[in-house]
């Protein structure tokens, strides 16, 4: 699971210096480090969003275009509940207890996909090694597409930046047809090996997709012609996958996002922690109030990774704690203003990995020698 030819270093004193103002600011303001009010509302705000939308599908005599509508307006509710409530669930960083978390991150189960494997795919090998060439299996694709400057590149991908964004819609029916069940059954993401469910965690999988199939495909084909719930079925999955995958995207394969590849000599590489969290994961609108409560703070990715157990709704005052601390310490931490800047970075960046072998990425996040 661990790549043992890269460590990590959290005791720099940037990152050192960032904890201590971010403790103060804690300590001052007398918050919790979780989710406070805010946060429930907005839970049950999204929850309502998803289920608002499904119900009206069932009870509402709709044909084709009035199904599509919903189906756009319940695909943005789902995914808000894996950016904005699930997210946290899974990280700890909604509530201080243990089952409220859990609860939370069940969020990922009703929506398809499943907590366990998600906490092994995304806490241990995307927050660990974001960017990390053949670690982080958010930037492989396979030979769909080239997300990193040290991939290959194949002649198709000359239009990746065309091709992939409805190939985005796909991701989540993919998850809950195929990924879920094949990793389950090889026991292994990618290369990495992880324990099979068991107990409780095994129950929720197998129930979670119970639920989860029978509220999206199968009560909709009791109800409704068949051809009009398969539909409704598929414009929600590939509003949802756009939106989630869209999301990840703008933070870490754009333009500004460096990329570390292992060394191919296998000796061992000590990195900085905090400043290859932030040369590796870009921030963008952090002013837009919009994005930042709909995707939970994912806008704010960088300061998630380098606090993931902080509740979200925090992360615009903590935002303002790394500016000033990096600021101080000659880290440069620039988000991108917008989210159309951060569309067409990425845009830009599909476009030139697909075309050229030239371009590198930005400065690579710097190594600390062992
Ligand atoms: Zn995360």
């Amino acid at each position: 699971m661990r790549d043992a030819r890269i460590r990590f270093d959290t005791r720099s004193d940037f990152f050192t210096d960032l904890k201590g103002r971010v403790d103060a600011y804690f300590d001052t303001s007398g918050e919790s480090r979780r989710g406070n009010l805010r946060m429930y509302l907005k839970t049950a705000t999204i929850m309502g969003w998803w289920l608002s939308a499904w119900v009206a599908f069932l009870v509402l005599d709709v044909g084709y275009l009035g199904a599509v509508a919903l189906a756009v307006v319940m695909g943005g509710g789902m995914a808000g509940i894996g950016m904005s409530v699930m997210h946290d669930g899974g990280h700890k960083a909604y509530a201080d207890g243990r089952r409220l978390n859990a609860l939370m991150s069940w969020g990922l189960d009703l929506m398809g996909g499943s907590a366990y494997i998600w906490n092994h795919k995304h806490n241990v090998q995307h927050h660990t090694y974001p960017n990390v060439v053949g670690s982080d299996d958010d930037v492989d694709l396979g030979p769909l597409a080239r997300l990193a400057p040290e991939s290959p590149r194949y002649a198709l991908h000359r239009f990746q930046h065309l091709y992939m964004w409805p190939l985005y819609g796909l991701i989540t029916i993919k998850w809950h047809w195929i990924d879920d069940f094949y990793q389950l059954a090889r026991g292994r993401i990618g290369e990495h090996a992880f324990p099979r469910p068991k107990g409780t965690d095994a129950v929720v999988f197998w129930v979670g997709k119970l639920v989860f199939f029978s509220w999206a495909l199968i009560i909709p084909i009791l109800v409704k012609p068949v051809g009009l719930a398969v539909t409704f079925y598929l414009v929600a999955q590939m509003v949802q996958g756009v939106v989630l995958a869209i999301t990840f995207q703008m933070a870490h394969c754009v333009e500004e996002a460096a990329y570390f590849e292992a060394p191919a000599d296998g000796k061992p590489v000590t990195l900085d922690f905090a400043r290859h969290q932030l040369a590796t994961t870009i921030d963008f609108a952090t002013t837009n109030r919009f994005a930042t409560w709909y995707m939970g703070g994912l806008n704010f990715q960088a300061i998630h990774h380098l606090f993931p157990r902080i509740c979200h709704v925090h992360y615009p005052a903590l935002s303002a704690i790394v500016r000033e601390t990096a600021r101080d310490h000659g880290v440069p931490y620039s988000p991108t203003p917008s989210v159309r800047a951060a569309l067409g970075s990425h845009y830009r960046w599909l476009k030139a990995l697909g075309t050229t072998d030239e371009v590198v990425a930005p400065a690579r996040a710097p190594a600390v020698p062992a």
